[in-house]
């Protein structure tokens, strides 16, 4: 996990980097939950956009973007769920996200 590029990837994208302390869990149902310092929100962890779920909600995020279409395109989707090159494929995709994003004039 790239935790620089995840809390920059989640934060461009509108969401809550969360803040919470590890150490102070509470149980929801068989769930090991926090609860964010920031948004207050009952939450699992931070985003971690080389596991198939987080990334496939930033995946989302991202077709919805219109700016983004052109970087999108640079790539082939079905990629992203192969079961030999899923987990690389996703890895750039999160790496050139972060660089494209953060090299963009605002
Ligand atoms: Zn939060």
């Amino acid at each position: 996990m790239n935790e620089e590029r995840d809390r920059f990837l989640t934060e461009a994208m509108g969401w809550c980097w969360h803040d919470f302390d590890p150490d102070k869990h509470v149980n929801t149902y068989s769930l090991e939950a926090y609860v964010c310092n920031k948004c207050k929100g009952f939450i699992l962890g931070n985003n971690d956009f080389s596991v198939v779920e987080d990334f496939s909600r930033l995946l989302d995020r991202v077709k919805n973007q219109e700016h983004l279409q052109e970087f999108l395109a640079s790539f082939n989707e079905r990629d992203f769920a192969d079961i030999e090159k899923g987990l690389s494929s996703r890895e750039d995709f999160a790496n050139q996200l972060y660089l494209f994003l953060k090299t963009r004039p605002v």
